[in-house]
């Protein structure tokens, strides 16, 4: 019977290949990637010959027929993209939905994932967390999202490239100044790096070593509930009359 895998490849080390998801990505008939030169060399390291078709935001959209079509007519397709999980912050939602409304079997071949290799790594509250997928490019935009964190409980989570991390923590700093930060850099990789710190501290030591602003990174930013010292006074003002009028029995 026909069926979509979903198939999550490395991050960084390819030794974190799962034995499953080899296993499919030999079986399948197709293989759907986002780059397909990039998918062809790391196939071929793990000697797959499985042939590929390419999947980017770009054709995603006119993919999606043919897909369902041959899905329904009995193929197994695995889907994966450059790096991680397909679908996170990557193409693949429109295939999936599609598939999913024709009644066709979708099948997680799960495995790394950046922002949760980051999360279980961090030492930031992880029982409630929010993934917003990259940070917006433009300041206006970036800042706007920070400033939904000031009362956001639960860790907050971003995609940043290595061009914006600066303006990202400069505005951090403007915003959130007193929260704890972390940069997930290089994940599974050689230069693997977590630093913590609030946006000011981190900017010092990007400043102190430019290698700390290259690479991959995930910015993790800890949620309200941890963090007394954004309480603003104006809050901490209402809190009191608040409790004043309880008192009071208005
Ligand atoms: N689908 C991927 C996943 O499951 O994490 C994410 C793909 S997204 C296009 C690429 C972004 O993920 C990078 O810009 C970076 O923010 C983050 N990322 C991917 N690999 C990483 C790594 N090894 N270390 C840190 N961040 C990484």
């Amino acid at each position: 019977e026909g069926a979509l895998y979903v198939v999550a490849t490395p991050i960084g080390n390819l030794d974190d290949m799962s034995a499953r998801a080899l296993k499919i990505l030999s079986e399948v008939d197709l293989v759907a990637a986002e780059d397909t030169r990039h998918s062809a060399r790391l196939l071929a390291h793990f000697d797959i010959r499985t042939p590929l078709l390419s999947l980017h935001e770009h054709n995603e959209a006119a993919r999606v027929e043919t897909l369902v079509e041959r899905v329904q007519k009995g193929e197994r397709i695995a889907l994966i993209s450059d790096a991680g999980t397909p679908l996170i912050s990557d193409p693949g939602y429109k295939v999936v939905n599609a598939l999913r409304a024709s009644d066709c079997a979708v099948v997680p071949v799960p495995g790394p994932c950046a922002l949760i290799a980051a999360l279980s790594a961090a030492g930031l509250p992880s029982d409630a967390f929010s993934f917003h997928g990259f940070a917006p490019s433009k300041s206006t935009a970036r800042r706007a999202l920070l400033e939904t964190f000031i009362s956001a409980q639960g860790t907050q989570i971003l995609y940043e490239s290595p061009h914006r991390i600066r303006h990202l923590l400069e505005e951090g700093g403007d915003v959130l100044p007193e929260r704890q930060w972390v940069l997930a850099r290089e994940l599974t990789k050689t230069f693997e790096t977590f630093l913590k710190g609030t946006p000011a501290e981190l900017v010092a030591r990007l400043e102190e070593d430019a290698n700390q602003g290259r690479g991959e990174f995930v910015v993790l930013i800890a949620g309200t509930s941890q963090d007394k010292a954004a309480k603003t006074r104006a809050d901490i003002d209402a809190d009191r009359l608040l409790e004043a009028l309880i008192e009071e029995g208005v």
